[in-house]
């Protein structure tokens, strides 16, 4: 509240202007407008209130954002107009959030409203009151199934009526996107007195009774990162380095249940995919109703649900995906980001935040405690670690049952030598038959990010690469080619290999769709099932498919890595990992990251129960390091070499690259922006940043639009963006460029 600043000393009048942005749906770009704050709304207006003004010539009524309240005006104070409504009793956009957002807007140069955006679940309906549909007679809902299910013209209404009676009460929003109905079926249920409508607000209703999960007592070490956690005053960011089960939820709980205990509030960050059924048993079975989840698929309003729920302190806890952090909690205790490796947590869209350093921003401006989880942390984390600028914790055993499966390397060169040319070695082929026929489960992993991206030789191993770049060739179908990505030199596919001369040229990626054929082939009796995008694409595709397989109706799961996280599978006793190589060459400088942690994620599947567990490595290159590391549990001598291995190429985390991306229809026009922007860049560089290209983009085109891009290379991070966000203003200011739409990606791990 700005009452107080109403009189100035000596009691002269004082006027408050508020500066506010319209409408956050409508608006795309950062203009705010000063307005006078009336008289009797100063003891009242508050900075994330919404209210309405008059806007432009015709005086036209809007409604709008107060994101700041001053003393001054830069504009005509005669003409400034009135705040003429305040349209809510408090404020949805805390100060915090709102200074979050200014924040985001300097660090991800982008614009103010597209972080406010991105942090409030806008356009949503804020009143709240969304229309539920239920069954009012469950009796004629039985009788209309039978009576009519022979019946095409009755599909749609028995689809409702079926979704509804093992779904309960449903937002009638979720059932028609669910069904892909219109209303009429409704109204015809409706009609017929089976069901009936109500408006209510959003209720988390979980599907399942979630028996208590109890606490464990801790281990010693669980104890002391514990204890360290509560009584520690420090505010730097703390990594727990934890192996596959060895006990980091158990302590992300206690330690959540100290935080409720002190008043505060938790976010728990989990990538993407890993909000598993394991995970909601374990949060639901300590916390309750203290604890709410939030997931992509969630609409705007269950997504607005479940921020009110934040706002009002209604829960403790919320849990989900990257755009949890942005929970609006008044008292916020911790930000705990589980498996902080994940590429998930970086938006690769406007604003493009980095979630992790988001909530270690929110932690600091709160004094609450961020907690980085996990058991292969990204080398960029370990190496904040190992400056001294993160705390962090180790924990290296098992903490339940079960203990590190082992793991062997399997050179498949050597298969080849052998005259073997399945995608299945003749060691794995055994642990299978071996598995199955101990009636154990048995998990095949293929990376299918970056398949059939590069190309090898099958009898040497030898990969293609650039040799200005170190970095592997990808395979062009279109025109038969390979391409550097970094450089954009190009080659022919060679006919034979020009290291050993073999004509085995091998353009990889072997998919899963293949690799079952060839399974099923092999063990014609085992029961198999697979899991990559095209199976899972339904709402409940992955969790069923899980389920199934947890439930052993199946002997044998094939699947991408995404089947690697989180979850435990008890009767699992074997792993086959199909070619570790596929993410290693994937092109960018994070291969060998991305190798090691599939490896070390998907050997945390195998023996979780008894800890007989196994593992197969398949691999074209078994001497490499990131491989032989990752079969050897031994994350530190992996981080070593792979530092080492940057500093000397100059790769993050010991400089910061940039990708400056320019779009537009024209075929010249946006080779052209990048040649204005390279200037205007190095005009106001003092020499630190590197800059490539500008070059064609990746990908040359989508769409009809043109893509060139250039790479910025820099040592400060800060200096680097700030430079930027300087070009890209003087950039915008520009005329004869409206047409080309620049983008910069920092530090993005995809290649542009
Ligand atoms: P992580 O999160 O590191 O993978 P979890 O917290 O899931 O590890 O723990 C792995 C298994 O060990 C779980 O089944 C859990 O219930 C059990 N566990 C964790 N802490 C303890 C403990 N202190 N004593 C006994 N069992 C524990
Ligand atoms: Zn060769
Ligand atoms: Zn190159």
């Amino acid at each position: 509240m700005f009452s107080g600043l109403y009189l100035k000393k000596g009691g002269d009048k004082c006027m408050l202007y508020a500066k506010v942005i319209p409408d956050l749906s409508l608006s795309r770009t950062d203009k705010m407008f000063d307005y006078e704050v009336p008289f009797e709304m100063i003891s009242t207006l508050d900075i994330g209130m919404r209210v309405k003004v008059p806007f432009g010539a015709g005086n036209r009524y809007m409604e709008g954002y107060v994101v700041d309240i001053c003393d001054k005006t830069d504009f005509d104070s005669g003409k400034i107009k009135l705040i003429a409504k305040i349209t809510d009793k408090e404020s949805f956009l805390s100060k915090e959030l709102i200074e979050l957002a200014w924040w985001m807007k300097k660090r991800y140069i982008t614009t103010f409203s597209s972080c406010l955006n991105t942090i409030f679940p806008s356009g949503a309906d804020i009143k709240n009151t969304v229309k539920f549909v239920f069954i009012s007679d469950a009796e004629k809902a039985n009788k209309y199934i039978e009576e009519n299910s022979s019946k095409v013209k009755f599909r749609s209404a028995i689809n409702v009526l079926k979704y509804i009676l093992e779904n309960g009460e449903t937002e009638q929003s979720k059932l028609l996107k669910e069904l892909n109905i219109s209303l009429s079926p409704l109204k015809t249920l409706e009609k017929n007195g089976i069901i009936c409508f109500k408006n209510g607000r959003r209720n988390y209703k979980p599907k399942y009774d979630f028996s208590p999960y109890n606490k464990h007592i801790l281990n010693p070490k669980q104890q002391k990162i514990y204890e360290s956690l509560c009584t520690e005053k420090s505010e730097k960011p703390n990594l727990i380095f934890g192996i596959t089960g060895s006990g980091k939820t158990e302590i992300y709980l206690q330690y959540i249940d100290y935080v409720i205990s002190c008043g505060k509030k938790a976010i728990v960050l989990v990538p993407e995919i890993s909000l598993t059924p394991l995970m909601v048993e374990r949060f639901k079975g300590r916390f309750g109703d203290k604890v709410a989840f939030t997931h992509s698929r969630m609409s705007q309003g269950e997504r607005l649900d479940v921020w009110l729920k934040a706002k009002y302190g209604e829960v403790d806890i919320v849990i989900g995906p990257r755009s949890a952090v942005f929970m609006p909690f008044e008292n916020l205790g911790t930000i705990i980001i589980d498996e902080e490796h994940d590429d998930s947590y970086k938006s690769e869209q406007n604003p493009k935040y980095d979630a992790i350093e988001v909530a270690i921003e929110r932690c600091r401006q709160n004094n609450a405690k961020a907690i980085l989880g996990s058991a292969t942390p990204s080398v960029k984390s370990y190496y904040m670690a190992e400056k001294g600028q993160y705390n962090i914790f180790t924990l290296d055993e098992r903490a339940g049952e079960g203990s590190l499966p082992k793991c062997e390397i399997i050179d498949m060169r050597k298969e080849i030598e052998k005259g073997n040319f399945s995608v299945v070695s003749d060691r794995l082929y055994e642990e299978i038959s071996k598995a199955l026929s101990e009636k154990k489960q048995i998990m095949l992993f293929i990376n299918r990010r970056g398949a059939s991206t590069f190309v090898s030789c099958r009898k040497c191993g030898h990969v293609m690469m650039c040799k200005r770049c170190n970095v592997s060739y990808k395979y062009h179908s279109k025109g038969n080619f390979l391409m550097c990505h970094y450089c954009g030199a190009k080659e022919s596919v060679p006919k034979v290999c020009p290291e050993c001369g073999s004509k085995y040229i091998k353009y990889f990626g072997a998919g899963t769709q293949k690799i079952e054929d060839e399974i099923k082939k092999l063990f014609p009796s085992a029961r198999v099932l697979r899991m990559d995008y095209d199976t899972t694409r339904g709402k409940y595709g992955h969790a069923q498919i899980l389920e199934a397989f947890k439930k052993r109706q199946a002997d044998i799961l094939i699947g991408t890595q995404m089947i690697a996280k989180g979850h435990d599978f008890h009767n699992v006793s074997l792993v086959g990992i199909m070619a570790a190589d596929i993410s290693l060459n994937s092109m960018d400088y994070k291969g060998a990251e991305r190798t090691f942690e599939l490896i070390t994620q998907a050997a945390g599947r195998a023996g979780r129960g008894d800890g007989n567990g196994r593992v197969i490595i398949q691999t074209y290159d078994s001497e490499n390091f990131a491989i032989k590391a990752a079969a050897n549990h031994d994350y530190v001598s992996f981080y070593n070499q792979e530092r080492d291995l940057r500093s000397i190429m100059g790769y993050p985390p010991f400089s910061y690259v940039f990708t400056v991306l320019s779009v537009g229809k024209n075929e010249q026009k946006p080779l052209e922006a990048l040649n204005v922007f390279n200037d205007i860049v190095s005009k106001l560089d003092n020499g630190s940043i590197t800059i490539l290209g500008p070059s064609e983009a990746i990908i040359s085109k989508i769409k009809d639009q043109f893509r060139f891009r250039l790479i910025l290379k820099c040592n400060d991070d800060e200096y680097m963006r700030s430079i930027c966000q300087k070009a890209s203003d003087a950039f915008a200011n520009l005329k004869g460029y409206s047409d080309v739409y620049i983008n910069i990606y920092m530090n993005s791990e995809t290649i542009i």
